[in-house]
């Protein structure tokens, strides 16, 4: 079994961390909230005083952070006592700029690095049925499996240092995107007078099929798990999907890549967060299509 320092013990980082535990690894982790290090110590997790302290001896160092100021400033503002020989996995969503200096900084310091971002949730995470998108060399990724099967169930080695992030702003995008167009969807729908059942049965086997609609539905009702049948509590946050928006929205400009429609989600999501709903699920986003429509035109 190997000795892990985990750094972020937060909606994510906490359950990724109890499947690594719970799979008999020395967990020894840290974060900046002492009521994280408090629960942590209940879950059988050695807490540690210190980042330093977290990564001293460990085989894996893993941050599960909010951004990417805060992955720079954990992993790359001094020489961390690491040893030779461990791999240091960023499984936080963070832009792209941040991404390639904590590869450069810990590489020129001769560890091997991985961007290693999630898809599946704070649900997934707990169930350990994570998607990883990993991003680094081949023999970093062959070696850090066995630890991120503990927590995931899908490992896809998207290519080198900074790939897995890519991949991961270009799904929330199209997850962000097609969200909006399920909800424009399934409200003009309602305003034509169809039943939204019978609307959700016909495109669910038609050509508007799609994860959004099937698996996650915007409108209550329709498919029993999602959100939308919690009041849009839990889940994947709006202000979560802003982030990720801007993100994709600056590595389309740095690339020159036309990303139109992202462009125009972030605006919609960014005038969802303002109104107060960041919290919310994104799927929430068809609560602004309501208030927007217009009675009686
Ligand atoms: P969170 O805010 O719940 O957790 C972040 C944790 O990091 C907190 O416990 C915080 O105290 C800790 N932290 C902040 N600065 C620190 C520091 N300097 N040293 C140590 N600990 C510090 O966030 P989250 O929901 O767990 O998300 C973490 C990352 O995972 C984000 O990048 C997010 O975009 C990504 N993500 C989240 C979800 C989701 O559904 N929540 C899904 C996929 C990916």
């Amino acid at each position: 079994m190997a000795v892990i320092g985990f750094i972020g013990l937060g909606n994510m980082g906490f359950p990724m961390a109890s499947r690594l535990r719970q799979a008999g690894h020395d967990l020894r982790c840290f974060d900046t909230s002492a009521h994280a290090l408090e629960r942590a110590a209940e879950e059988g997790m050695s807490p540690r005083r210190s980042v330093a302290e977290t990564v001293q001896d460990a085989d894996f160092v893993i941050t599960m952070l909010p951004s990417g100021a805060h992955v720079i400033k954990v992993l790359t503002r001094e020489p961390l006592p690491i040893r030779a020989d461990a791999v240091v996995i960023d499984c936080s969503t963070i832009d792209v700029a941040s991404c390639a200096v904590f590869h450069e900084t810990l590489q020129e310091q001769g560890f091997a690095t991985l961007d290693a971002p999630v898809s599946g949730g704070v649900g997934g995470a707990a169930a350990g049925t994570l998607t990883f998108m990993v991003g680094g060399s081949e023999t970093a990724f062959e070696r850090a499996q066995p630890i991120l099967k503990a927590m995931g169930k899908n490992l896809i080695h998207a290519g080198p240092a900074g790939a897995g992030q890519a991949a991961k702003i270009c799904n929330n995008m199209l997850a962000g995107i097609s969200m909006l167009a399920v909800s424009e969807a399934l409200h003009l729908a309602k305003c034509l007078g169809l039943d939204t059942r019978k609307f959700f049965d016909i495109a669910s086997t038609s050509s508007g099929q799609c994860w959004a609609l099937t698996s996650y539905s915007p409108e209550p009702g329709l498919v029993p798990s999602a959100p939308s049948n919690r009041g849009y509590e839990g889940g994947f946050a709006s202000e979560l999907m802003l982030k990720d928006l801007r993100l994709a929205e600056q590595a389309a400009i740095a690339s020159g890549s036309p990303a139109l429609l992202g462009a125009a989600a972030s605006s919609i999501y960014a005038m969802h967060c303002a109104a107060g709903r960041g919290r919310l699920d994104f799927s929430s986003i068809i609560q602004m299509l309501g208030e927007s429509a217009r009675p009686g035109a």
